[in-house]
């Protein structure tokens, strides 16, 4: 069994807003293990941005973490001094946003930046920090490594600035990578590059990767596991191959039907009926009652708990097995 590297167990998140205290992130428990990519899927505001942020220590002053464990390597983050942890971001975590202007800073060089953070977080003498940053710069399919050293972010493509912030992150070996929709501002034929080219990484450095998306095409080409959530609560777990054969929650049915076929002669989307839920509303119960079609007073009264249906494949639902009739 590969080692874990990043187990989350009962995370509850609230935000304040307007005096009130709303959750927002609803007893999420999960692990990532060594070269293992776990896609977390849903749609916007279901809570997989911030349950990154809560990993990385990163919460807007609104946010806090009210219970539950993050550990990384067997560490207790939520406990940790805050200094402590910020100096485990860029050392054992690294984050790829969506877009890498907002992580690369204009003003300074790529070499500046990429050689900067290895002597910082590896302890690298200046020679052997510009030598890596080459090496990876020319791992990510960077040519003239030299002459991008010497270029500001601002001369460069989206797709290049994008490989440069996956080759500096990665070039720091971390033992999680979290990657925050990193492809959905790229052309399709950039977007396969960055994908196959961060699990070379992954395998090359063994690094755990939490990879945030709500785009199941790219689910399928880069998942080991996949983590559904719905309003702030996971509602399904389980192997790539397994979610996509079995889905078993409402929800995840709903996904997959929104999908377009693009073999089916007739183009069927089925959009799943009614509208995600406001981080203020008050829904009681099964957070997914208000549109699903299986929904019963139960579901509107009590909160379902986590079951295991197969050998790592976990849902929530009451009527799971009614559902997949
Ligand atoms: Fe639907 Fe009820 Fe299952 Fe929720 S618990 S997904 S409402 S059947």
């Amino acid at each position: 069994m590969a080692k874990t590297v990043l187990e989350v167990r009962n995370l509850v998140t609230t935000f304040r807003i307007d005096k009130k205290e709303y959750e927002v992130i609803r007893d999420i428990s999960f692990d990532i293990h060594e070269n293992e990519t776990v896609c977390m899927v849903g749609e916007s505001g279901c809570g997989k941005s911030v349950t990154t942020l809560c990993i990385m220590d990163l919460l807007p002053g609104n946010g806090r973490v009210i219970s539950g464990s993050i550990k990384l390597n067997g560490q207790e983050l939520t406990t940790l001094p805050r200094r402590e942890r910020s100096a485990l971001r860029g050392k054992q975590m690294g984050m790829i946003f969506q877009e890498p202007m907002t992580a690369l800073n204009p003003l300074l060089t790529i070499g500046r930046q990429m050689t900067e953070g290895l002597m910082l977080h590896q302890g690298m003498t200046k020679k052997q920090a510009y030598d890596t940053a080459i090496e990876y710069l020319e791992k990510v399919g960077i040519a003239n490594p030299k002459d991008r050293m010497r270029q500001f972010p601002f001369q460069l493509s989206g797709g290049l600035r994008q490989r440069i912030m996956i080759a500096m992150v990665m070039a720091v070996q971390p033992s999680l990578l979290i990657a925050d929709e990193p492809t959905t501002a790229l052309d399709v034929t950039i977007q396969k590059q960055v994908l196959v080219l961060m699990n070379k990484l992954k395998t090359d450095v063994s690094t755990g990767v939490l990879f945030i998306t709500h785009d199941l095409g790219v689910v399928a080409e880069i998942a080991d596991r996949v983590v559904i959530l719905y309003a702030g609560c996971k509602v399904e777990e389980g192997d790539i191959a397994e979610i996509f054969a079995n889905p078993l929650h409402p929800y995840t049915v709903g996904l997959m039907k929104a999908v377009p076929d693009v073999d089916a002669e007739e183009f069927d989307i089925q959009p799943i009926p009614g509208v995600f839920p406001n981080i203020t509303e008050d829904i009681g119960g099964c957070r997914f009652h208000p549109r699903c079609p299986y929904a019963t007073d139960l579901c509107r009264a009590q909160r379902p708990e986590e079951i295991e249906f197969s050998p790592g494949h976990t849902v929530s639902c009451h009527h799971v097995k009614e559902a997949l009739k």
